[in-house]
Parts: C-alpha cells; sequence; structure tokens
C-alpha cells in the first residue's frame, strides 16, 4: 500500500519534471511539481498512518475462526467476544 502510494508519487514527478524539461520550466510546470510532491508527501504519510493502525483479525475464542477485532459477535459461531469490551 505504502509502496504503491510511494510508486504513483515518483511517477508523477518524473513526469512533471520530464514535461517540465520538455517545454521548459515555467511558473505552471513548477507549480505543478510543487503540487505534486505537497501531496505526495501528504499521501505517503496518509497511507503509513494508515497501515500503522490496521489491526490483525481476531480470533474467535470460542470456535477459533478469523473474525473482525470489532465484530461483538464471532461471525461463525454467535459466541459473544465479550473480553474486548
Ligand atoms: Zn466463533
Amino acid at each position: 500500500m505504502r509502496a504503491a502510494t510511494v510508486a504513483v508519487v515518483a511517477v508523477g514527478l518524473a513526469l512533471a519534471l520530464a514535461l517540465g524539461v520538455d517545454q521548459g520550466f515555467d511558473t505552471t510546470s513548477i507549480t505543478i511539481l510543487v503540487l505534486i510532491a505537497l501531496v505526495g508527501a501528504l499521501a505517503i504519510a496518509a497511507a503509513g498512518k494508515f497501515e500503522g493502525q490496521r489491526v490483525a483479525p481476531a480470533r474467535c475464542a470460542e470456535c477459533n475462526g478469523v473474525i473482525s477485532p470489532n465484530a461483538p459477535y464471532c461471525k461463525h459461531c454467535g459466541e459473544r467476544q465479550s473480553d474486548r469490551f
């Protein structure tokens, strides 16, 4: 996820750079470059934050089935996951 975001930002920067080199850097191309760099930095930061917050799936204490860590009940056997609350 984060690697993909970095790749997209890198491609965007490379394209903007290539366009600037090709057509000459003017205010517009430099503005676009700065915007891509800013948005890219934000996207990478957001992706890293999102990954840090991602939680592994939990397992039901009763049937050991994989369930959402926030699920109040097990979707497999219906056992209440009260120990999490
Ligand atoms: Zn269960």
